[in-house]
């Protein structure tokens, strides 16, 4: 599938910054627009409903996949997570640009539907500063925070996956690089 705008595709494993990078991205360049992921997970404390995410329950969850309204969708950590069709379909539309972050799984399944969409991975500088981050963020139990950096170990290993990788060092950096790539994406002569 090929669109007017530019399908933003981040991810990178918890603890990797990604959050961070893509609140500041989207700070700074304000005509981007974020697709709002629906979950089954709880909300942690300060997220919002409509904002965070759409927080609803399994059943509703299913019955959005067996009407066929996600663009892709993952099971991640034991609970669903998945983006909404129609927001993206016709902000893309309009030639607005569209940021997805969503993991490695619904990454993938983007990339399978749409050629021209770019692919960023967000890598931390390194796997002990990637625990610090999960420890330091507070929002996790110890079995989370383990089962957390155990598959982040394993998703880093798929980031030759993506087009980009975007080592998070300074998180003002990491947005100049993410910002530098949608511009070379926009001169871009070959699509994939
Ligand atoms: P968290 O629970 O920390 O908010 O998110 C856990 C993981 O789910 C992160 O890697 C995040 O990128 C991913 N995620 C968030 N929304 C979506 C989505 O709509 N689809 C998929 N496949 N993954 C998502």
């Amino acid at each position: 599938m090929s669109s007017k705008g530019l399908l933003i595709v981040v991810s990178g494993p918890s603890g990797a910054g990604k959050g961070t990078i893509c609140k500041e991205l989207l700070n700074q360049n304000p005509q981007i627009k974020v697709s709002i992921s629906a979950t089954t997970r709880q909300p942690r404390n300060g997220e919002i409903k409509g904002i965070n995410y759409f927080f609803i329950d399994k059943n509703k969850f299913e019955l959005m996949i067996k009407n066929d309204d996600f663009l892709e969708y993952a099971t991640v950590y034991d609970n669903y997570y998945g983006t909404p069709k129609e927001y993206v379909m016709k902000n893309l539309e309009d030639g607005n640009d569209v940021l997805l972050e969503i993991d490695i799984v619904g990454a993938l399944q983007i990339k399978d539907r749409f050629k021209d969409a770019v692919f960023i991975f967000i890598l931390p500088p390194s796997l002990e500063e990637l625990k610090n981050r999960i420890v330091g963020r507070g929002t996790e139990s110890l079995a989370d925070i383990e089962k957390r950096h155990g598959s982040a170990i394993s998703e880093i290993e798929q980031f030759i996956k993506y087009d980009y990788a975007v080592i998070n060092e300074d998180v003002l950096k990491a947005v100049g690089d993410i910002e530098a790539i949608i511009r070379a994406e926009k001169c871009r002569v070959l699509r994939r």
